[in-house]
């Protein structure tokens, strides 16, 4: 996004594009604390069953929902197999499927909840 240029400007210098990256990074970071505090819990032999599914559908739904974003930034060319984008956002469709799909993981939190 540093690199291309639309309407003789990088996309980097557009708000929306500060602004995505912005919230993108910050989602990260919150997953990446919930990911090491579930993986703290787990050493410590804690029962996170219904943390960790949590974990495990938000985090795949979000590098599902991040790579869409990041390759939207790339315009068409996102969408070209030469660009790492490409394979990226190609890749992060399976995590919310394999490992259990994230549907599964949804029945397991409700279950916990008391719902099912
Ligand atoms: C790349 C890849 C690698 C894999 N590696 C392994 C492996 O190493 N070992 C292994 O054992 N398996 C592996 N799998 C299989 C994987 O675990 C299954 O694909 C996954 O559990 C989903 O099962 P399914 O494909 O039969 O989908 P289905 O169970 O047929 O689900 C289809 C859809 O229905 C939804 N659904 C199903 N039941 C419910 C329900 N009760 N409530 C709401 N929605 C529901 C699902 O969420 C999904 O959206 C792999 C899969 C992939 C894609």
């Amino acid at each position: 996004v540093k690199e291309r240029k639309a309407f003789g400007q990088p996309v980097a210098s557009f708000q929306n594009t500060q602004f995505k990256l912005a919230e993108l990074a910050t989602e990260v970071e919150i997953g990446q604390a919930f990911v090491d505090n579930l993986l703290s819990a787990h050493v410590n032999g804690e029962d996170i069953v219904s943390e960790v599914s949590m974990a495990k559908y938000w985090a795949s739904a979000l590098q599902k929902r991040l790579t869409g974003e990041c390759l939207q930034l790339f315009g068409g060319y996102g969408f070209m197999k030469e660009y790492p984008i490409s394979q990226d956002y190609a890749d992060a469709a399976v995590p919310p499927i394999y490992g259990g799909t994230n549907e599964i993981m949804k029945v397991i939190v409700a279950r916990d909840l008391g719902l099912a």
